[in-house]
């Protein structure tokens, strides 16, 4: 079935969960074409019907923070300098295996996090369907020299992968160069990272000025901006300047969080690669550096989630799929949201649905079930809202739509 046939495709008694937090009701979806044509009663005469009894559907879920050109092969392999010793034309490939990985994880669309050319050029295949995968939105990084991004790359290698730019006329450039190459958002950092080597979680990155440009330059190109930010001081950094989106928010405490809430900036907590690293860091290549970061932040990690909640932030689903998180565990970010945020299974499920469309800019097209909206969604056997931990079960996601085309199928 593909979206060119001309006859609508009906999924009969099922269990929808539309993504809005409306409570689940019986109802049948029926696909016309790329788009949702109607939530019915009962198909349309002459659809197709698919009979889904004892099976929920859901919106394609969205995870709004990865990195999508990140080792995909065996996880024993992985190396944390890939990304400087490989060639670019071959992480590429590495990419959209990672796309398909998402998709067939019952995740329809996925934030790249900090790309640059070879992101958009993913995104572009994948939106042509010459290849399957998530869609992909995709962030153009900027990063100070000596910053979290620039600090992946060890400082005695000469090349560079990331974009990195000085100054508030550099940083504008920076800016209108990825829009030119066709990114949806750009992303910065206004403090120091975990898995960056030589720096602190603590460290500024980037002053205020610089990052108001950046927002000021980005906002004028209608991109959107995300900060990754775990200390208080990055956190207000980033929110004096205006950003659309916190990234980890290790930090965040009632104040900030009231901001946040007043201004409508969302949080993307990433929960998952914290607790890859502090279960797993060590096997997947995490230097003791890092796994030190880690610890420090912890405590602060776990409660950001619940302070958010409590002052009514937004927060979205987003896992840092990566070389040390592989894809395809994004639903492990709901589980933890439900474990550690104290969010019930719906909320958790509105998370990675309606707010993370919100978060990633395709509110109009994603993130609910609505008519005319595009069919991403997902076919999943059993209640998610009973047990939020099956849909990591990849055997239970039994469907994937994107825009109409049926591209997972397990019967
Ligand atoms: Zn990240």
């Amino acid at each position: 079935m593909s979206a060119s046939d001309a006859r609508p495709l009906a999924l009969t008694g099922g269990t929808l969960v539309d993504g809005t937090g409306a409570p689940p009701r019986r109802a049948t979806v029926v696909i016309a074409g790329d788009l949702i044509g109607a939530i019915a009663e009962a198909p349309p005469a002459g659809a197709t019907t698919i009979d889904v009894r004892g099976r929920t559907i859901l919106p394609g879920l969205i995870d709004a923070h990865v990195h999508l050109c990140s080792y995909a092969g065996d996880a024993a392999r992985a190396d944390r300098l890939w990304s400087v010793t490989t060639f670019e034309e071959e992480q590429v490939l590495h990419g959209a295996a990672n796309a398909r990985t998402a998709l067939l994880a019952g995740f329809t669309t996925v934030r790249d996090m900090a790309g640059a050319r070879a992101e958009v050029a993913i995104k572009h295949a994948l939106d042509a369907f010459v290849l399957e995968g998530a869609r992909v939105v995709s962030a153009g990084f900027i990063g100070m020299t000596g910053g979290h991004g620039d600090l992946f790359t060890p400082p005695a290698v000469e090349r560079r992968p990331s974009v990195v730019a000085d100054g508030v006329d550099a940083c504008r450039a920076a800016v209108r160069r990825h829009a030119r190459d066709g990114a949806d958002l750009i992303k910065i950092c206004t403090s120091g990272g975990v898995l960056s080597m030589g720096d602190r979680s603590e460290w500024r990155n980037y002053t205020l000025e610089e990052t108001r440009a950046i927002v000021d330059e980005a906002h004028a190109l209608a991109m959107r901006v995300a900060a990754h930010a775990h200390t208080r001081a990055g956190i207000a950094q980033a929110l004096d300047a205006g950003v659309d989106s916190i990234e980890h928010g290790s930090q965040l405490d009632e104040a900030l969080a009231a901001r946040m809430a007043e201004s409508g900036t969302r949080l993307v907590a990433t929960l998952s690669i914290h607790e890859q690293i502090r279960l797993h860091g060590r096997e997947r290549g995490v230097s003791a550096e890092s796994l030190a970061k880690a610890e420090a932040l912890h405590e602060g990690r776990v409660r950001a989630v619940r302070v958010a909640k409590a002052a009514g932030v937004r927060v979205a689903c987003g896992t840092d799929s990566s070389s040390v998180l592989p894809f395809g565990l994004h639903a492990w970010e709901l589980e933890l949201l439900c474990r550690d945020g104290g969010f019930t299974p719906m909320e958790a499920i509105v998370a990675a649905t309606r707010d993370a469309a919100e978060t990633v800019g395709l509110a109009e097209r994603t993130g609910t079930l609505e008519p005319g909206k595009w069919a991403d969604l997902v076919v999943v056997d059993g209640d998610p809202l009973a047990d939020v931990t099956l849909l990591r079960d990849r055997e239970r996601i039994r469907m994937v739509f994107r825009e109409g085309r049926r591209l997972v199928d397990r019967g």
